[in-house]
């Protein structure tokens, strides 16, 4: 077996001379920290709203990674939550604007936010600018370590139940960071959701893909409420692609422990290897890792 340490590469890009910036939809660019939320606006009081957030590459233009994908889930999450549709043309000019600055070579991450806003007011539209987190950058060159955490839920629970907002990126996201922070708790970094009977879901920011009998896979959205990952489509988009064969089937984590490498997906992320899962070492695939990396920045 191939060590990380010796094979991965660190591909962090500059990040850190990324400047700050915010636009409100329907008036454009402010400070980057002004008070753009009211003290009553529902996203902030009961995390009513949803959004998403997206890799930025500079250049001229700059590269909003997977914008259309991003902006066909950010519909699917209003319609979830009985807020208007986005206007696809003004989110696009409004996440545009925040990135007209970004060089050659440098990264960010960009966060578009729709809020119920104050009652009486109609909705909040934002968006954010900010540098890469040096986590990320951190575990995309060392890997993560995973524990498993039971979300409670059947693996259907979200069949007949839409009320839940399965699938939906909601602005409620307290269980899952306090997830993360039990993770950190545990010695770990990051967390894969299970049901109780330990099949696997999701993490509480990120995709789970893993190598399995020659096969790329993941688990289903839909019935299992977990999100579809705008990553997860563009790694097996792009397997498919290279002839690499993929699946899309429920997994238990003896099924996880037992894989050929694991990652952990996500837009700003990209691939990140998961080096241990509940203490079990994994298999590292460096080379499966730099293919999912290709595969996602296409
Ligand atoms: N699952 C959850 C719960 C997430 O919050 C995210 C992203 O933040 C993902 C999966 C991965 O989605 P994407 O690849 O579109 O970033």
């Amino acid at each position: 077996m191939t060590t990380r340490d010796e094979t991965v590469q660190d591909e962090a890009r500059p990040t850190a001379d990324v400047r700050r910036r915010t636009a409100v939809l329907g008036a454009g660019e402010v400070a980057w920290d002004a008070a753009v939320v009211g003290a009553d606006d529902l996203g902030l009081g009961r995390g009513d709203g949803c959004f998403e957030t997206l890799r930025v590459l500079g250049g001229d233009p700059p590269r909003l990674v997977g914008l259309e994908d991003h902006l066909d889930r950010f519909e699917r999450s209003a319609r979830a939550l009985d807020l208007p549709a986005p206007d696809r043309a003004a989110w696009t000019a409004l996440a545009a604007a925040v990135c007209t600055e970004l060089a050659d070579g440098q990264e960010a991450a960009l966060r578009l936010l729709l809020t119920r806003g104050t009652p009486g007011a109609g909705p909040t539209g934002l968006a954010t600018l900010r540098p890469v987190g040096a986590d990320i950058v951190t575990q995309r060159a060392t890997g993560v370590d995973v524990v498993t955490l039971d979300r409670g839920t059947a693996l259907d629970a979200h069949a007949a139940a839409p009320w839940l907002l399965g699938g939906a990126k909601t602005l409620s996201y307290a269980v899952n960071t306090a997830a993360l922070r039990e993770a950190v708790r545990r010695g770990a970094q990051d967390v894969l959701f299970t049901t109780p009977a330990g099949e696997v879901l999701e993490g509480p920011t990120a995709t789970a893909v893993w190598l399995a009998g020659g096969e790329l896979r993941t688990v289903p959205a839909g019935a299992t409420g977990i999100l579809a990952g705008t990553t997860q489509r563009a790694v097996f988009a792009g397997a498919q692609a290279a002839g690499q064969p993929t699946a899309t089937g429920t997994a238990t984590v003896a099924d996880l422990r037992a894989a050929d490498a694991l990652w952990l997906v996500s837009s700003v992320r990209g691939a990140v290897e998961v080096r241990t899962l509940d203490g079990h070492a994994l298999p590292a695939r460096p080379d499966v890792t730099a293919s999912l990396r290709r595969w996602i920045e296409v």
